[in-house]
C-alpha cells in the first residue's frame, strides 16, 4: 500500500464553544473579533421570534421565526436548547452543531446563561466563557449609547442582566470568566482562550 492510500486518521471532533453575556456586554464584537481570528471556527445562527433589528439579515445573524413555527421545532425536538429571553423565544438548532464538529470544525454559540445550562445536558463537553461588563452602571451606558432599544426594553435588559448574572454565578459552568472593562484586553484574552482550548486537543 502506497501513503496515498493509507486511510487518513479519523479527525477529532471540533470544540464547542458557549459565550455568555448580558447585551451591552460587547459580546457582539468580541464574537465578530473571534470569527476573524480563529481559523475553522463557525458561527451557530441561532432561531428567534423577536423582530430584525435595523442591520440584521435572516440567515445571517439568527433565523426569524414566527411564534407557530418555532413551537413547531420545539415539538420536533430540532433545538438542542432554547429559552424565552426578553419576551422572545431563542433557540439552538441541534443539526447545525452537529454537522460542524463532526466535520471536524469548532463552533461558537452566543447562548444565554439558563440556555446554557440545557445546552450542557445535551453537549456536556461544551466549553463555557462568561463575559462580565465591568459594572452595571457601564452595562446601563453602553445600551443607551447602542441607541437601539427603547428605555423601558433598556431597564428590562439590566434587570435580566442582574438575575444572568446571580444564576451563572450559582449554577452556571463556565470554565473561564472575561470581564470586558477594556475591549482590546478583552479580545485578547478570549482569542487566547479559544486558541489554547482548540490547542490542547
Ligand atoms: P439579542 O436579542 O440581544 O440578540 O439576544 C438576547 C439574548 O438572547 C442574549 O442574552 C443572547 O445570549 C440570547 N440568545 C441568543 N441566541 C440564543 C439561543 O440560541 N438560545 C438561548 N437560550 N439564548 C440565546
Amino acid at each position: 500500500m502506497t501513503d496515498l492510500q493509507q486511510p487518513l486518521p479519523p479527525h477529532s471532533p471540533g470544540k464547542i464553544f458557549v459565550f455568555s453575556a448580558a447585551s451591552g456586554a460587547g459580546k457582539t464584537t468580541l464574537l465578530d473579533y473571534l470569527k476573524r481570528s480563529v481559523p475553522n471556527l463557525v458561527y451557530s445562527i441561532s432561531a428567534t421570534t423577536r423582530s430584525p433589528r435595523m442591520s440584521e439579515k435572516d440567515g445571517v445573524h439568527y433565523f426569524f421565526l414566527s411564534e407557530s413555527e418555532f413551537k413547531r421545532r420545539i415539538a420536533s425536538s430540532e433545538f438542542a436548547e432554547w429559552a424565552v429571553v426578553h419576551g422572545h423565544y431563542y433557540g439552538t438548532p441541534r443539526r447545525f452543531v452537529d454537522e460542524v464538529t463532526v466535520s471536524g470544525q469548532h463552533i461558537i454559540m452566543d447562548i444565554d446563561v439558563f440556555g446554557k445550562k440545557k445546552f450542557d445536558i445535551v453537549y456536556p463537553q461544551s466549553v463555557g466563557i462568561l463575559l462580565l461588563p465591568p459594572s452595571i452602571d457601564v452595562l446601563r451606558q453602553r445600551l443607551l449609547r447602542r441607541n437601539t432599544d427603547s428605555l423601558s426594553v433598556i431597564d428590562l435588559r439590566i434587570a435580566n442582566a442582574v438575575k444572568e448574572m446571580e444564576f451563572a454565578k450559582k449554577e452556571g459552568k463556565y470554565e473561564y470568566t472575561v470581564v470586558n472593562d477594556d475591549l482590546e484586553r478583552a479580545k485578547f484574552e478570549v482569542v487566547g482562550i479559544v486558541r489554547n482550548v482548540i490547542a490542547a486537543r
